[in-house]
């Protein structure tokens, strides 16, 4: 019998969780539409008032994919870290059961993705009954979905760097939406593994403005609420468009390589935000405060933190960023608390306003001055003109696999200092 499975789509993340699941014997995927509107009201009508966002926004999906694309069953992470996000798969299940809804969602555990625990879940989905085949299958859609999650993170971050210096309004929009729609329909891993190529080759065709020093910020927060343009109003894209380069940290694929304990540019956040902040409460707490202190030495302009409004590790985070005393820190921060009533025109006003902010301090505030260095992500696309032939292009087809799984992961063990995790225990 074959199952025809969904999930929530979380922004572009959804490309990834597709490839996850869609090569596995036994599971018809059905890629859920983007997030609306009437998907958020859905979900709140149902939902305890006072639970987080994301639990509103995912269930809502769930029901519009039940009610208007007949799936009834639902994969959803789960975690059993501090805060809320462990209970999400049991309770929406209840919620659906108790509408009256013919629904399960079931949950992925994504505590400590070295226990694969999380694997069971999708042996439990394959209908095929030799088991050696059944971990080949997951094997191969765990290798598709770490690939894709990959180009998603260079896709969005180079989406980040490349609007703010387009010549023509939208040509960077269009080029993600391009590759990204190229990348969830790519399956042969000849090409996957090359997909690099084709991201420089598609976004190296803008025409861009060089030389200019635009306002730089990072924008981080909860994981969700970043990755989801829709509830975050695609705050991304409007700084891009008035001009800002954004750096946008948060990616499915960090996340996953932080819970595969291989990610020690988060390592390196943690040591950083360890005196405000000792131990992992949830969400991204520990690691805004990171950023935050690393954009500030860094000579950032400005520093958005986007979370749901009755989250507690994000407001903790909060709290610890405006509650210093004696204070040192200096960096402009907006601070973005959205919820199932958010609308655009309050947070147009206050992110013009903060423009103007940054603008005054890069004109006026020492602090701010000189500071800035074009990213090299730039320079690797529209000054490398080097077309590759004969041997480096054999080389280039060799270990081009193997940099996209494994180059983050090598770069940080080569250049970064290990740090103790900050756990309860230290
Ligand atoms: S991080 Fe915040 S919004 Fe996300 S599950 Fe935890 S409490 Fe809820």
């Amino acid at each position: 019998m074959v199952k025809r499975i969904s999930f929530p789509s979380m922004g572009w993340s959804r490309i990834a969780f597709r490839a996850l699941f869609e090569k596995l014997p036994g599971v018809e995927v059905v890629s859920p539409p983007i997030v609306t509107r009437e998907i958020v009201k859905i979900g709140a009508k149902v939902s305890p008032e006072f639970v987080c966002l994301p639990f509103k926004v995912t269930l809502g999906e769930f029901i519009n994919m039940i009610e208007n694309h007949d799936v009834h069953t639902f994969i959803m992470s789960i975690d059993c870290g501090p805060c809320r996000l462990g209970f999400y798969a049991p309770i929406q299940d209840k919620i659906l059961k108790d509408l009256g809804y013919d629904a399960e969602v079931l949950p992925i555990q994504q505590d400590d993705l070295l226990n694969f625990k999380w694997a069971k879940t999708l042996l439990q989905l394959s209908n095929v009954t030799n088991p050696i085949m059944k971990y080949v299958d997951v094997i191969h859609s765990t290798r598709i979905a770490l690939i894709k999650m990959s180009y998603i993170a260079d896709i969005t971050k180079l989406e980040g760097l490349i609007r703010c210096r387009e010549i023509k309004l939208g040509d960077t929009t269009r080029t993600v939406d391009l590759l990204m729609n190229k990348l969830d329909n790519e399956w042969d891993v000849y090409n996957l593994h090359n997909f690099d190529k084709v991201v420089k080759r598609e976004f190296s065709k803008i025409p861009i403005k060089r030389n200019i020093q635009p306002l730089r910020i990072i924008v981080t927060g909860e994981n969700h609420i970043v990755m989801e343009p829709f509830i975050n109003m695609d705050v991304v894209k409007k700084f891009g468009e008035e001009g800002v380069e954004v750096h946008l940290v948060n990616t499915l694929y960090d996340w996953i390589l932080h819970k595969l304990h291989i990610n020690l540019k988060r390592k390196k956040l943690e040591k950083l935000a360890k005196p405000y902040i000792p131990l992992d409460i949830g969400g991204e707490a520990m690691w805004v405060i990171g950023h935050y202190i690393e954009a500030q030495s860094h000579g950032f302009d400005g520093f958005i933190h986007l979370y749901p409004f009755t989250c507690m590790p994000e407001n903790t985070a909060r709290g610890i960023l405006e509650g210093q005393s004696p204070d040192p820190f200096y960096l402009p921060v907006q601070f973005y608390s959205l919820d199932e009533h958010t609308g655009y025109e309050g947070m147009r006003t206050r992110l013009e306003s903060f423009i103007d902010l940054m603008k005054a301090n890069r004109e006026n505030n020492p602090k701010f001055m000189n500071n800035y260095q074009e990213p090299p992500e730039i320079k690797a696309i529209f000054d490398d003109k080097t077309q590759e032939d004969g041997i480096s292009r054999f080389i280039n087809h060799i270990f081009t696999p193997l940099a996209n799984n494994i180059g983050i992961i090598l770069k940080n063990l080569f250049s970064s200092e290990e740090s103790k995790p900050n756990t309860r225990e230290n």
